[in-house]
């Protein structure tokens, strides 16, 4: 970034810029809020704000953003989003830091170069009396959709190519109706210096369309829960037994579901949050400083029936296509809480480098619709982090500080009168499930639900009326964005502790104190 350049990201124009590769939803959200489309023929080359586009970005743009603008990539994030790679780095986080932390992935083994190991584990198995034969699952490293994978319990079934993983497959997934599901968490890193995690708090369950057969492991139908795939099922019209039609719900009627089986739906989305944690910790030290970029992450997550979440996978680019309803209520939304979401994180930058800069010669104002519907003032968890210098409990958080001082901050796409995903939290599942799934019951007195909560507001019922004190190098950030909730840093020394270098032993320390608190609560 030139040194001489203004500032005034909100003084300029809200143009945002596409390519061929652009998802329809964002491009449709963003004229929707009044944002116009960059015209390389007619405008300044450097006239726009937001860049969103399929693929990542050159380094050469990254280095060449100018305050004003942001892209919806950051460099080095592929680092997760490959199989092999992810595979690569939380083995290395499991050796760092404890195996035990890490068995949210199941065994993963990359080709050609783990074979020995995969053959002799497999052949291990198979010679130890008693031991239950593993179902294997293979993958190409860089594929996506379901495309190339192959399901096998016999080596002799056993075929790979280069650039493959093998890992366990997970044969006992908690079958709704007989069917199995993953699910579709969004995830937004609007920054890795410091480290800044969102979680959304809706998102996508998607559905087998044919019922679960270890006896028939050929039936892509029954094992993956690819929409790309099951939506040209035979059963995807059909009404199925406990799932309904087609093969998608929300998260929250996932939720509500568990939540009428008496399952603990909040501490499971703990420990999913927990899995999303530890997954970006595993790249965060070693991705490459990019100023005015985020990364919306897809990860997915199959719950067995021991209520355990694995992580699959993570995806780059998330696909945003609308196929059904429920891809409209959830991704459009999603599209709206991003852009309010990098509105308040571009606006706190912009505080904190404001002062010193001087506004260029724009010559088109942000109006306030423009903004995402938000003004300086309508931003309560923003203005509500200006800190006073008072000490802050270890156990106390910046999100809870935030919700306390201002428990009415509205989310811009409310302000706009969006059409709102977060009614749809409050909906509890209107068929009686069929067929239940194989869940143990839990006799515990009903808490109050608040499984959309981040790890830290559902923390503690304290009430806390003074902010943290923080460190020298900036504010906390926003807290929430519409559905997106602030789940890193969750409190003030992994705040600390994500500043001047990521401290990755002491937040792996803070999160293993706070959920060791929770299992004792
Ligand atoms: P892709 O990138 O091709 O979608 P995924 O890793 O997401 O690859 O796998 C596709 C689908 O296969 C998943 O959505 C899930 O239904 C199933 N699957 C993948 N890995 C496993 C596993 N280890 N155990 C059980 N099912 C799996």
């Amino acid at each position: 970034m030139a040194e001489d350049e203004p500032s005034g990201a909100l003084s300029k124009p809200l143009v945002f810029r596409v390519d061929e590769t652009t998802p329809g939803v964002v491009q449709s959200v963003l004229l929707e809020r009044g944002r116009n489309q960059f015209d390389e023929q007619e405008q300044n080359v450097e006239d726009w704000n937001l860049y969103w586009r399929t693929s990542s970005f050159r380094m050469s743009e990254h280095s060449s953003v100018k305050p004003w603008q942001q892209l919806n990539h950051h460099p080095g994030t592929t680092k997760l989003t490959r199989k092999d790679s992810l595979a690569k780095h939380l083995k290395h986080m499991g050796r760092m830091y404890g195996t035990s932390l890490y068995q949210f992935t199941p065994p993963t083994f990359v080709m050609p170069a783990d074979y020995t190991r995969f053959v002799a584990e497999y052949f291990q198995e198979r010679q130890t009396a008693g031991a239950k034969h593993s179902y294997w699952i293979c993958k190409p490293a860089e594929s996506s959709r379901g495309r190339g994978i192959l399901i096998f319990r016999d080596f002799k079934d056993f075929i790979f190519d280069d650039a493959y993983i093998v890992q366990k497959y997970i044969s006992n997934p908690l079958l709704i109706g007989g069917y199995k599901s993953d699910l579709r968490i969004y995830v937004c890193v609007t920054g890795f210096k410091p480290l800044t995690i969102y979680v959304y708090q809706e998102g996508l369950v998607r559905f087998a369309t044919e019922k679960f057969d270890l006896g028939n492991l050929q039936d892509d139908y029954a094992h993956l829960t690819n929409s790309s795939i099951n939506k040209s099922g035979v059963s995807y019209g059909k009404i199925k037994e406990g799932v309904g039609h087609g093969c998608k719900w929300t998260l929250s009627r996932f939720f509500s579901y568990l939540r009428s089986w008496d399952v603990d739906d909040l501490l499971l989305w703990q420990k999913i949050q927990r899995v999303v944690i530890l997954t970006i910790l595993a790249i965060a030290p070693s991705v490459p400083f990019a100023a005015n970029c985020f990364e919306l992450f897809g990860f997915d997550i199959l719950i067995d029936e021991n209520l355990k979440p694995w992580l699959l996978e993570v995806n780059y680019s998330p696909a945003l296509t609308l196929d059904c309803s429920t891809d409209v209520l959830v991704k459009r939304k999603l599209i709206h809480d991003i852009i309010d979401l990098i509105y308040l994180h571009g606006l706190r930058n912009e505080g904190r480098e404001g002062s010193k800069a001087t506004h260029g010669n724009s010559n088109i104002h942000a109006t306030k619709r423009d903004r995402g519907g938000l003004d300086a003032h309508d931003c309560l968890p923003y203005e509500s982090l200006s800190f006073t210098g008072r000490t802050y409990n270890e156990d106390d958080s910046v999100v809870e500080a935030a919700v306390s001082l201002c428990p009415e901050a509205a989310p811009a796409s409310q302000l706009e009168g969006e059409v709102s995903g977060q009614e749809d939290f409050h909906l509890s599942t209107r068929e009686t499930p069929q067929s239940k799934p194989k869940l143990r019951r839990r006799h515990t007195p009903h808490k109050t639900r608040m499984p959309y909560g981040s790890l830290v507001q559902s923390h503690s019922g304290k009430t806390k009326t003074s902010p943290p004190v923080l460190s020298d190098h900036g504010s906390a950030p926003d807290t929430r964005a519409g559905n997106f909730v602030l789940v890193f840093p969750f409190n003030e020394a992994t705040l600390g502790a994500s500043r001047n270098g990521l401290n990755v032993k002491r937040i792996i320390r803070e999160l293993q104190k706070l959920m060791n608190k929770r299992h004792s609560q």
